[in-house]
């Protein structure tokens, strides 16, 4: 018999640390709820679903800089509370999936003039931009 420590181990382990990122999302989704205070633990029971769990954790958001619309205003890296958007003034910036905890800063800080930053909602997150294709280039200026 195998024992139990092996790649199944290191599986949970993946999903826990996932699970573990979605908190400051999971609060942000059920703020309402979580704001409740209860008297009894069956009362916690029964707070939440089981459907509602696999529906928070199916329709997870992504945040994601779209490569044609960012100009590089820094105004997002800036807000970020994790310093998860990479960029400098010029280049394209781009959200690092692993370090996002998916607060949606950058969503409502970038300007509506550019609306770079997209939310996506149970679909995969496009590859980053290939860091020699992030230099912006301005419309409207001529090659001197
Ligand atoms: S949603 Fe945006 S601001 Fe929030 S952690 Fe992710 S990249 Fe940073
Ligand atoms: S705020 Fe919007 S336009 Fe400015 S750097 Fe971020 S994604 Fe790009």
């Amino acid at each position: 018999m195998a024992n139990g420590g092996g790649p199944e181990q290191a599986e949970l382990q993946a999903k826990l640390a996932n699970v573990q990122r979605l908190v400051p999302y999971i609060k942000l989704e059920k703020a309402e709820k979580l704001a409740i205070r209860l008297e009894t633990e069956k009362e916690y029971d029964e707070l939440y679903t089981h459907d509602e769990i696999e529906k928070l954790l199916s329709e997870v958001v992504s945040y994601w800089v779209d490569p044609d619309k960012c100009q590089a205003c820094m105004i997002c890296a800036r807000k970020c509370p994790v310093h998860g958007i990479e960029g400098a003034k010029g280049l394209i910036h781009v959200i690092d999936q692993q370090m996002c905890i998916k607060c949606g800063s950058c969503y409502d800080a970038c300007p509506e003039k550019f609306d770079a930053v997209k939310l996506i909602t149970g679909a995969p997150v496009p590859d980053p931009i290939p860091e020699e294709e992030r230099v912006v280039v301005r419309k409207g200026k001529g090659k001197g």
